[in-house]
């Protein structure tokens, strides 16, 4: 699992030990991860921007069962708003680090015949037109493109890919982007409506909604389902 200090990388590390998975949970902030290891979950540092750190990840991990690609994060802001390394650092992040995750860890499942990658994408992408999402939604689009390409390839040796389109889900990095709109909205709690009200259901998703939805992807119950953006997001699609 990659970025599992905080939000729902945290949240599904402790959810697929909890359903007997041995985990290895990774962050760029060591620190941040140390908190949950355990018997059966060991933490590491990776810094998923260097393909160095990813290989030697690889190297150390031997052959895993399940990818987690959960490492992304949030531009705000309209087209009229980017730079390009904006635009540079949001792809090398959400979609660069996949593509080499995705490429150091393969062969392994591929030499086993079977193996599960889930990767982090977002309602905001080819799903859905999200205001003030320009860069994101461009570089979770290319991560839902990346995954069902990876399905396709590898559809008849045993190994599925699919990604998981969140809508609006209640972690660390949701409250500063609460805060870097409070001063626009009027107030924090302004801003936190407002996110609120993107979601028919009139809440935030739990990141352990987001995680029960991964184990589920990656268990057995889930063996007919591969190449899919499987959108769990209180309705925001609606
Ligand atoms: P978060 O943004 O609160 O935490 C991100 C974690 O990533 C942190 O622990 C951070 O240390 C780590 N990280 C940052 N740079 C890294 C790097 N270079 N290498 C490894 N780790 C790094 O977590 P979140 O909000 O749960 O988001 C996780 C994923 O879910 C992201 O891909 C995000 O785009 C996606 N997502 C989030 C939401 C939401 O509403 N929160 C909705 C849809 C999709």
């Amino acid at each position: 699992v990659t970025a599992a200090g905080q939000g729902i990388g945290r949240a599904t590390a402790l959810a697929f030990a909890a359903a007997g998975a041995t985990v290895i949970a990774t962050d760029v902030d060591e620190d941040k991860v140390r908190g949950i290891a355990s018997d059966t979950i060991r933490t590491a540092k990776l810094d998923v921007l260097h393909a160095s750190d990813i290989d030697r990840a690889a190297r150390d991990a031997g052959a895993i069962d399940i990818l987690f690609n959960c490492a992304g994060f949030v531009h705000q802001g309209t087209v009229l708003d980017a730079t390009d390394d904006e635009w540079s650092f949001a792809f090398e992040l959400n979609c660069r680090s996949m593509f080499r995750t995705m490429r150091a860890f393969l062969p392994g499942m591929l030499e086993r015949g079977h193996g599960v990658i889930l990767n982090m994408a977002s309602v905001a992408s080819s799903v859905k037109g999200v205001p003030s999402r320009f860069i994101y939604s461009a570089t979770k689009a290319a991560v839902i493109g990346m995954t069902r390409s990876v399905a396709a390839d590898y559809v008849t040796r045993g190994v599925r890919a699919n990604c998981l389109c969140p809508g609006t889900v209640h972690t660390p990095s949701l409250d500063e982007r609460i805060a870097v709109n409070a001063a626009a909205a009027g107030s924090v709690e302004a801003a936190r409506a407002a996110f609120i009200a993107r979601q028919p259901m009139g809440r935030l998703g739990s990141p352990e909604e987001i995680a029960a939805l991964a184990v589920y992807l990656a268990s057995d119950a889930a063996q007919f389902i591969t190449g899919q953006a499987v959108v769990i997001d209180g309705g925001l699609t609606l």
